[in-house]
């Protein structure tokens, strides 16, 4: 028998966590698995060392490594022009330097000089499928080229390696909003401090704690079954979708700056939509 629950089976199951994330889940399922299938593929892929990955694991790479204090579409933008200009010619972009990328392609020196790092390394493993060894490192935690700590999850679940959970300022914004980040505060008797110079680290402790309290159920997806306990990048995932500020999401994009709280499942649930309605 089955050792997880299924949120179909439970319909709106008694645990809060697991409630919100049902109902998540019921919102945004087509585009989470039309996003899981792209990223599943990409994994696939780079399993197999196919070179025809490398150059979209390059553009993966670059746009994390832009995007940092940025919004992800101008992060794309820049991260495009690079590839546009060089390719895969990484020996090109290490001759040029950060100070003449920054001039050439934008988003600053020290965005370029992590680009230029990254492409030394690669240059350095060698071999015909270079990212792919990289990205497989990275995975594995061996001592690998890092884009930061918060990058390297992001870059992983976005490689359909969905045992990887970033937290990022919409997602954390989430927890906060729909009552999560209190609701765990007290569980927990945890406080977050929001200028603490551990806040990240601690706030994404305390996100994987509570959603590993819908541990024991299972998403299902495009037919196949996710337990969360080992997915809980597809969390972050539906989290994600729901509250992007992403235009090329805009259909998904629900709990934005301006939340568009008639169009949302959870308002029955949602300390900010009571607080505020
Ligand atoms: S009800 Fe409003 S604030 Fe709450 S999660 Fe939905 S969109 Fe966000």
């Amino acid at each position: 028998m089955h050792a997880y629950r299924c949120w179909e089976e439970t319909k709106i199951a008694d645990n809060f966590v697991e409630r919100i994330l049902y109902l998540l889940e019921q919102q945004h399922s087509q585009t989470l698995s039309d996003q899981v299938s792209i990223y599943e593929n990409l994994r696939k892929k780079i399993e197999i060392d196919d070179p025809s990955i490398e150059t979209e694991i390059f553009d993966n790479a670059v746009t994390s490594i832009y995007t940092a204090g940025f919004r992800s579409e101008t992060a794309e933008k820049y991260s495009t022009k690079l590839l546009e200009r060089f390719g895969l010619n990484l020996q090109e972009i290490v001759d040029w330097g950060e100070h003449r990328l920054a001039k050439e392609i934008g988003m600053g020196r020290r965005k370029n000089k992590k680009v230029v790092e990254l492409c030394r390394y690669i240059i350095h493993i060698g071999g015909v499928t270079p990212f792919c060894a990289w990205v497989k490192s990275l995975h594995s935690g061996e001592d690998a080229f890092s884009l930061g700590p918060k990058s390297d999850e992001d870059f992983l679940k976005c490689l359909g390696y969905f045992q990887h959970f970033p937290v990022d300022t919409l997602t954390a914004r989430f927890f906060d909003r729909v009552g999560l980040l209190k609701y765990a505060a007290k569980k927990y008797d945890t406080v977050i401090n929001p200028l603490g110079t551990d806040r990240y680290e601690r706030l994404h402790e305390l996100m994987i704690r509570v959603y590993l309290e819908a541990g024991d159920t299972i998403l299902r997806i495009g037919g196949k079954e996710y337990p969360v306990k080992n997915n809980l990048g597809l969390i972050d995932i539906l989290v994600w979708l729901h509250c992007n500020e992403n235009k090329r999401y805009r259909e998904e994009s629900i709990c934005r700056s301006k939340p568009l709280c008639k169009k949302c499942n959870l308002t029955t649930h949602c300390a900010f939509y009571k607080r505020h309605m």
